[in-house]
């Protein structure tokens, strides 16, 4: 199979319909073999009856519905687990991504050899409060990766079949597709400017809250890359460091005193010393982090992910 397009929805009965028929209309002259995975997020509305409608007319439509809503994240997952095409393509429900791009998105990643190829909203239709916010989250996000793009968010999106089975999203980590296939060793990544168009039916499912959020979980990716394999190394090194600034104060310490009695001076209280406290509270804190090293490590031990890697080629 030539092309898979994996669209996850979230209550978009009214859109649905047309974004097909739209997919229909560009592809037709192509004649490429291809399938449309529509994930329904557990709609509360009509959708997965429109989903099951179109189905039965056209053999290109599959369908996956969720019990319940688990996130845009969870569909991407189990859209790219069932795509069975060499390019797969993701895009929105809600009309935003326009079907036009498509085309060029899989030559790219066919001819130039991307494996992933990232929409870039540069003329964007969507309110204020969204397109500022993701400026600076966008800003961010290449120094933290250098990945050079300009919207890692973009919902439409192309990749080469291997990439999708290779990489694992999971909570909230769509945004951060372009970085976990990085991590995985994919890393001819690709940008495309696509038309974007304003919301035709329906309302947003993200607020305000996905720019706090977004932040957090760009902490979590980076730290579980860099550490996620080997905690102790940043927790001993931390936990190091401070124990031996507290090991030093409490040398100090106790070495002035001793002078001071060996010369005969009447000496002052070790607890009237600041150093006194920063030993103290150093030495705790070294430890509790070298703690957490080490639980960190037994869990990472136990990950069924401990041996993953990815081999790209075999002899054998
Ligand atoms: N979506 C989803 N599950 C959710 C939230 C959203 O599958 O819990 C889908 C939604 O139906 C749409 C896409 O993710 O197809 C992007 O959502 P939306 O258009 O609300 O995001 P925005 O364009 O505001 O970034
Ligand atoms: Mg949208």
């Amino acid at each position: 199979m030539d092309l898979s397009i994996v669209v996850p929805l979230y209550n978009e009965e009214e859109s649905i319909g047309e974004l097909f028929a739209w997919i229909q209309r560009v592809l037709k002259p192509l004649e490429w073999e291809y399938e449309v995975i529509f994930v329904d997020d557990g709609s509360s509305d009509k959708s997965w009856a429109v989903v099951n409608e179109m189905a039965e007319k056209h053999k290109e439509v599959k369908g996956l519905k969720f019990r319940r809503n688990y996130g845009k994240s969870a569909a991407l997952h189990v859209g790219f687990e069932a795509a069975r095409g060499d390019v797969v393509i993701t895009m929105d429900a809600d009309l935003q991504d326009s079907p036009e791009e498509i085309p060029e998105l899989v030559r790219m990643i066919k001819e130039e050899g991307y494996d992933l190829v990232s929409g870039w909203k540069k003329k964007r239709y969507d309110p204020l409060g969204k397109t500022v916010p993701s400026k600076l989250f966008n800003r961010t996000v290449r120094l933290v990766s250098g990945i050079k793009l300009h919207d890692f968010n973009c919902g439409l999106k192309a990749y080469k079949k291997d990439v999708v089975k290779n990489i694992e999203v999971y909570g909230e980590m769509h945004r951060y597709i372009p970085l976990i296939a990085k991590q995985n060793g994919f890393e001819k990544i690709g940008e495309k400017v696509v038309q974007h168009q304003e919301r035709k039916y329906g309302v947003s499912k993200f607020g305000i809250e996905r720019t706090l959020k977004g932040f957090l979980d760009l902490l979590s990716v980076t730290f579980i890359t860099k550490f996620g394999k080997r905690p102790m190394h940043l927790f001993g090194g931390l936990g190091t460091f401070i124990f031996f600034v507290g090991f030093v104060a409490a040398v100090w310490l106790g070495g002035h005193k001793l002078w001071f009695v060996y010369c005969g001076i009447k000496a002052p209280l070790v607890t009237d010393s600041p150093y006194f406290y920063i030993s103290l509270v150093s030495m705790i804190i070294g430890t509790q982090l070298f703690l957490a090293g080490f639980l960190a490590e037994l869990i990472s031990r136990s990950s069924p992910e401990r041996n993953r890697y990815h081999i790209a080629e075999k002899i054998l």
